[in-house]
């Protein structure tokens, strides 16, 4: 039950930093769709933090938040491979992908992990939220990976060092 909370409180702190992030990687990108792709996950990510809320409410639980060092990581990441790769490259396009989909991966390993365990302590409710952020994840993750598959990927091979 404590764990079950404390690690709430983890990808809370983690949803609020990339609401803080995602701006920066959406000014950072150049391709259309990746802006897109961006913006839209911004949109979601803060109804991911209201999802959140409602999870701690449902189990009777104040909202809190504990800092989370592995976002604060791959945030770190994400913003030195802006500052390693230029502006207006597909380069730098690839990179903010790789470092998007890094943290999709932290999301979805924790949200499954949490639906899990909400589901083993009877917290059907929360369970069902828990599963709604998910699938946003997996989504947004497959959606990452194609636009890089689709377009990104074979124009930075084209751009010179
Ligand atoms: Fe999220
Ligand atoms: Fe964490
Ligand atoms: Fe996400």
């Amino acid at each position: 039950q404590e764990l079950f909370v404390d690690s709430l409180k983890d990808i809370y702190y983690a949803e609020k930093s990339i609401v803080k992030a995602l701006p920066k990687m959406q000014k950072a990108a150049t391709s259309e769709q990746l802006v897109t792709a961006f913006e839209q996950h911004l949109v979601v990510t803060k109804g991911q933090v209201e999802r959140l809320e409602q999870v701690f409410e449902s189990i009777g639980e104040k909202v809190g938040s504990k800092k989370c060092e592995a976002i604060e990581g791959l945030i770190k990441e994400a913003e030195s491979i802006i500052e390693d790769t230029d502006e207006g490259t597909s380069t730098r396009d690839v990179g903010l992908i790789l470092g998007a989909q890094k943290v999709e991966h932290y999301e979805i390993a924790s949200y499954g992990g949490l639906r899990q365990l909400a589901v083993t302590l009877g917290y059907t409710a929360a369970a069902e939220l828990l599963q709604q952020t998910l699938d946003e994840e997996k989504q947004t993750d497959l959606l990452l990976t194609d636009i890089a598959e689709n377009n990104i990927n074979y124009q930075a091979a084209g751009e010179e060092e």
